[in-house]
């Protein structure tokens, strides 16, 4: 859920006045997501530096305001009532760097699949996996995104970070904990991120990726949006599977519907609103329990208001 401070005040315009970063009022944020749902966002702040998410982020603890962190927005579920306070939306951060001959540096809002092709192009072996993850390199950092085997802390040496006070920090991955999609991060923004990968050679990588790629198109509802899992896999299970089990696939409310092609995939098939996917989601959470007796976690965030 967004991260709340006691009393916003009611001016936002006056608390990010003199911030040189591009700032947007009362902005539809659906076309920021790719369920392509959700309300607007109270404050939208587009920073291209770091320098101006510190900014950003110092009159955001100054005043006291609401904040979100927005990346590609594949992983959010945003409420029909919008987001209050500030979201900071980070595509403008898109810088990628080799450092050395393992290393490789990335902004924050690079493209997560972009970075995996960049190194490839470089004959670096690690990120074969992020081929097909959508969202930003921040994102993946936040959500620990990864494939069954492969996860983004793994190849993670350190990552940059501003925090809710607007403090910049260097944090060295080994300081994380990490789990299965989830890092131990305090709140505040990562900017950058720096990965350790091995030499290997590019046809090898690019075989790997064409591998990958195939798979996901051949079982994931991807002409529709979507953000991926809804839920997390239980331990020893395939939640898409317990979803066929119960007979939800294909299952509908409103213009929203569980694929009938993934059970745990949920699209947005017309014009649906978050209302139809929570319903959705109440469904498979409460059907999934009560006939296999397994108790569901939410992979997707939910942020907003009703
Ligand atoms: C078709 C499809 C396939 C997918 N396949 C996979 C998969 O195989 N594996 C997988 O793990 N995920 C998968 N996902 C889910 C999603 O792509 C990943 O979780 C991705 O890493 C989210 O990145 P994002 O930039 O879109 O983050 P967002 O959706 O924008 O945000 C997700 C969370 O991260 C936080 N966040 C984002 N950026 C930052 C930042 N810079 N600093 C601090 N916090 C931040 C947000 O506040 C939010 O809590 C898939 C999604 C889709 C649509």
């Amino acid at each position: 859920m967004i991260s709340m401070m006691a009393q916003a005040p009611v001016s936002y315009r006056k608390a990010l006045e003199g911030c040189s970063c591009e700032i947007q009022y009362d902005v539809s944020i659906a076309p920021y997501t790719s369920l392509k749902i959700g309300g607007p966002a109270d404050v939208m702040a587009f920073p291209k530096t770091v320098t101006e998410v510190v900014a950003v982020m110092k009159r955001v603890s100054q005043h006291q305001l609401p904040f979100f962190v927005l990346g590609g927005g594949s992983n959010v579920l945003v409420l029909d009532g919008g987001i209050e306070g500030v979201v900071i939306q980070l595509d403008r951060l898109n810088r990628i760097t080799r450092v050395d001959t393992r290393l490789l540096f990335a902004e924050a809002g690079v493209s997560y699949p972009k970075l995996s092709t960049h190194a490839m192009g470089c004959g670096l072996s690690g990120l074969e996996f992020a081929a097909g993850i959508p969202g930003t390199v921040g994102g993946a950092v936040a959500m620990n995104a990864g494939i069954p085997g492969e996860e983004t802390w793994e190849v993670l040496k350190e990552i940059a970070f501003v925090d809710d006070k607007g403090e910049f920090e260097v944090i060295p991955a080994e300081y994380v904990r990490h789990g299965y999609r989830s890092a131990a991060l305090p709140k505040g923004v990562v900017v950058s991120a720096c990965f350790s990968l091995s030499q290997a050679p590019v046809e090898q990588i690019e075989e790997t990726i064409k591998g990958l790629m195939k798979r996901r198109r051949e079982t994931q509802p991807l002409s529709f949006p979507n953000v991926g899992s809804i839920f997390k896999n239980p331990a020893g299970a395939y939640t898409g599977r317990l979803v066929e089990e119960v007979g939800l696939k294909g299952y509908s409310v409103g213009g929203a519907q569980i694929s009938d092609r993934h059970g745990n995939f949920i699209i947005n098939r017309d014009n649906a609103l978050a209302r139809d996917v929570l319903d959705l989601i109440k469904k498979v959470v409460h059907k999934v329990r009560q006939e296999r007796g397994v108790k569901l976690e939410l992979e997707v965030r939910i942020v907003g208001r009703e």
